[in-house]
């Protein structure tokens, strides 16, 4: 079987690997419009969860992509010059999102994948390439999407706020929330570590807030040296960071949320942010774009690894069974988009309240009691039981995936 792949972010990727390793015969091509090492963004996070998922997928790069990935052991939320409140028995990891790539990119070459970069494919890629299943994995501007708009039932929902993905020299240990308070609304960034001396800042606030500070006027670059000085508590004097490429003339974005009513059309496929999106809120469209491809891959090559069903029933049943996992999970993230949408009606005044609706964004259900674990776990030394508790759960989950690999 021969695939394509349009596009090499995460999706595209991680799909060429495992076709790979699921039946060496197959004949996979990756078609990148980037050159190596160029990408868009910071870095991104993920959880133990997505490690799991990698790791019984593919060893090897779930071994560099952990190794090239930070941990961050706490989540902390600063509202202007309050006490910083904790949000108990979080953690995470981030990785960068270029090396990311590059390890994806050299494991999927190892296996014998053809990468062909600095190629832009066109929208019709089945006239284009000789392919029994093309993956367009071109992420949330899908070109090859947008041509087949009504086949595939698309909507697109643009959210009200800006943001701008900066870095900072900053190295946060934390993943932070810090909010400002300004005559013209509240602004608010996310930051969380992007190496050993700098961090990913992305700031977003209402479009209100964003023009009555001028950012809708100011050269991109002034605008960054004003946000400098407005968060200098939470940078702690620290600069913010532009891309390498420079920001360009409009780099402030609002958040697209896409949706399609198929995935499939023939033997195209959507896969990763071609497919849906959700918020940068909740950090998990490219642990989402990932799990696209496995799931498209357990469909097309089936369980037993070799002699997978039909082509053509692969593709249904990853579009139905995927497509409905991803129902709830944008629902979700939709209201973490709502809350950031309205959030000058949450109580700032009062940071830990502050906090915990900030934790219960999403909508899901909290006992009565949670709101006293979240008070106690302001108090240092309960927090630090906390800690000690959920690091020994982060290790014994680290211990059970270096065993599975042991030989039995
Ligand atoms: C501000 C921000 C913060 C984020 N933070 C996180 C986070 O913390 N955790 C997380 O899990 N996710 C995060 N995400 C989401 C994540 O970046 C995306 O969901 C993820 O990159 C989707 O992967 P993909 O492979 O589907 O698409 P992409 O990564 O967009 O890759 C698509 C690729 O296709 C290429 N391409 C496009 N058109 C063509 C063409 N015609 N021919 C050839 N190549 C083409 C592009 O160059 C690109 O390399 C964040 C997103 C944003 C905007």
């Amino acid at each position: 079987m021969r695939t394509v792949c349009v596009g090499g972010g995460p999706a595209g990727l991680y799909y060429a690997i495992l076709a790979r390793l699921r039946r060496e015969s197959d004949d996979v091509l990756v078609v990148e419009r980037n050159e190596p090492g160029v990408t868009f963004g910071w870095s991104v996070t993920f959880g133990e969860d997505f490690l799991d998922d990698l790791h019984r997928n593919d060893p090897v790069s779930a071994r560099a992509i952990r190794e090239s990935a930070l941990l961050w052991g706490d989540q902390v939320v600063l509202v202007g010059d309050a006490r910083p409140v904790h949000l108990g028995g979080k953690y995470g990891y981030s990785i960068d999102r270029t090396r990311m790539l590059d390890i994806l990119a050299r494991r999927a070459e190892q296996l014998g994948v053809e990468l062909r970069f600095g190629t832009t494919a066109g929208p019709e890629p089945e006239a284009e390439f000789d392919a029994d299943l093309i993956l367009a994995s071109d992420g949330v501007g899908s070109r090859l999407r947008a041509q087949h708009v009504e086949h595939f039932g698309t909507t697109i929902t643009p959210g009200r706020n800006r943001y701008l993905w900066l870095g900072t020299s900053r190295s946060f240990a934390a993943f932070t929330f810090a909010f400002e308070r300004t005559d013209a609304g509240l602004v608010w960034f996310y930051a969380y570590p992007s190496s050993d001396e700098a961090s990913t800042c992305i700031v977003e606030c209402s479009p209100e807030t964003w023009a009555g500070l001028g950012l809708d006027t100011l050269p991109p670059s002034d605008g960054v040296r004003m946000l400098e000085g407005l968060f200098a508590r939470a940078l702690d004097g620290h600069r913010l960071l532009e891309p390498d490429g420079g920001l360009g003339a409009d780099p402030w974005l609002n958040f697209r949320e896409i949706r399609n009513a198929t995935w499939r059309r023939d033997n195209l496929v959507l896969v990763g942010d071609s497919a849906h999106t959700t918020h940068f809120g909740i950090g998990a469209g490219t642990v989402l774009a990932v799990q696209d491809s496995i799931a498209l891959a357990d469909a097309v090559y089936g369980p037993d690894l070799q002699a997978g069903p039909a082509l053509q029933t692969g593709l249904a049943t990853y579009d139905r069974v995927r497509r409905a996992e991803l129902d709830p999970i944008q629902d979700m993230a939709r209201r973490n988009v709502r809350f950031f949408e309205t959030i000058d009606t949450q109580p700032v005044e009062d940071p830990v309240r502050f906090a915990y609706a900030l934790l219960n964004r999403r909508g899901e259900a909290q006992p009565g009691w949670q709101y006293r674990v979240h008070q106690a776990t302001q108090v240092d030394g309960l927090r630090q039981v906390r800690r000690t508790i959920t690091n020994a759960r982060r290790t014994a989950r680290a211990v059970k995936r270096r065993r599975s690999e042991l030989p039995s």
